[in-house]
């Protein structure tokens, strides 16, 4: 697991077990390097409506094919970049590249979305709205075909401005969410004033509700809180049949998971998608009259 030790202004250490320990500036730096260089990628993960049992979005995971390293997995790398300019260069990019191979996958017949993970800082700093404004302009599409996912703790750290932009996303047309909601400092009371479009239960949560009543209780308790408030709602972390059904027996909207599949690379993802409808696909991807 990462962590990261604390020594002074950009000294903090980070530590992966294949890697070792490198410092945050030589990271922040290397990271930078690597969006110019193209040694990033993204892969695309489904998120499947129970309803309508079809895939109606995929969410953008980044990639990083490390010189020294190999593939070197976001979780070891994002937090330590939080705060640091190499996050909003991140976040273009990939809003750049997500946007674009979302044109393909729509061009070549499947009807979804695209989000996009972005780092609390840049979703709060002045620039953003129009650095997202900059980039639609540039491709041309609509912008509820962009859906935004920020972490809870947007809403902890800079209240104000986390409820500006996402007040101006919505009224702009974009869709928004919480992620990893129920992991960490949630202030429940925070999403009554938001236009939140999906909010994404931690897989921490999902995980422990097959095991424990008492977590699955919690689970119960945030998808009626969510449909209430008028809020949609992703289980994230779907690994197993039966968790796939309990979380759609208490009226998650939508699932995402490895019981579907991993994170893919387009062309992957585009085999896969064409895989799914009919008998032989997924028995939760069965084609449906209910649109
Ligand atoms: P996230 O946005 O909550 O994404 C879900 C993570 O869980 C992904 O890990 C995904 O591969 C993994 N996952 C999906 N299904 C399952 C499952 O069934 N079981 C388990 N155990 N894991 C599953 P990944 O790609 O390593 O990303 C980790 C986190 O790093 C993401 O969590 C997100 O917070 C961040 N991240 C990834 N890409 C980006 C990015 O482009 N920008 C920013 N700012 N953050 C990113
Ligand atoms: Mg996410
Ligand atoms: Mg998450
Ligand atoms: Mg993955």
């Amino acid at each position: 697991m990462y962590h990261a030790k604390r020594s002074g202004k950009n000294k903090t250490q980070v530590y992966a077990p294949h890697i070792g320990t490198k410092s945050v500036s030589e990271i922040r730096r290397d990271l930078t390097e690597a969006i110019e260089q193209e040694k990033l990628y993204l892969e695309y993960q489904p998120k499947v409506c129970t309803r309508r049992r079809k895939v109606i979005s995929v969410e953008a995971l980044a990639r990083w094919e490390h010189p020294e390293f190999g593939l070197f997995m976001p979780k070891f790398w994002v937090p330590s970049l939080m705060g640091s300019n190499a996050m909003p260069r991140l976040g273009e990019w990939v809003m750049k590249t997500a946007m674009k191979d979302l044109d393909r996958m729509r061009s070549e017949g499947h009807d979804l979305w695209m989000s996009v993970n972005i780092g609390t800082d840049h979703f709060v700093s002045k620039g953003f709205i129009s650095n997202v404004e900059a980039i639609r302009d540039e491709l041309n599409f609509d912008p509820g075909l962009l859906e935004i996912e920020v972490t809870e703790d947007t809403l902890f750290s800079s209240e104000e401005k986390a409820v500006d932009a996402f007040n101006q996303l919505h009224d702009l047309g974009y869709r928004v969410s919480i992620d990893d909601f129920g992991r960490g400092y949630s202030n429940i009371a925070r999403l009554a004033n938001l236009p939140v479009d999906f909010l994404k239960i931690d897989q921490s949560i999902i995980a422990g509700a097959s095991d424990d009543p008492r977590i699955g209780t919690i689970m119960a308790y945030t998808l009626k809180m969510a449909k209430e408030l008028d809020c949609k709602t992703v289980a994230e972390g779907i690994e197993t049949e039966q968790q796939a059904e309990f979380a759609s027996r208490l009226g998650a909207d939508c699932l995402q998971g490895y019981f579907f599949t991993p994170s893919l690379q387009v062309g992957e993802l585009l085999n896969w998608l064409d895989a799914q409808p009919g008998s032989n696909g997924h028995p939760y991807l069965r084609e449906t009259n209910d649109a």
